[in-house]
């Protein structure tokens, strides 16, 4: 499973999130309850494995 990085627009609280696609869009910020969430997009998975790969020579 995938895990989503948000911020959340209300209280500025970054948390990430292992869930499903359909579960995404239940996802509410740990701190506030806010749904006001605003993805961030990460590259700490696959694609930065293969970046390190292609730099680390
Ligand atoms: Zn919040």
């Amino acid at each position: 499973m995938p895990v989503y990085e948000f911020k959340c627009k209300k209280c500025n609280t970054d948390f990430s999130k292992k869930s499903s696609m359909a579960e995404k869009k239940y996802i509410k910020c740990p701190k506030c309850d806010s749904k006001e969430l605003k993805e961030n997009f990460t590259t700490n998975t696959s694609c930065s494995l293969f970046a390190k790969r292609l730099s680390g020579g």
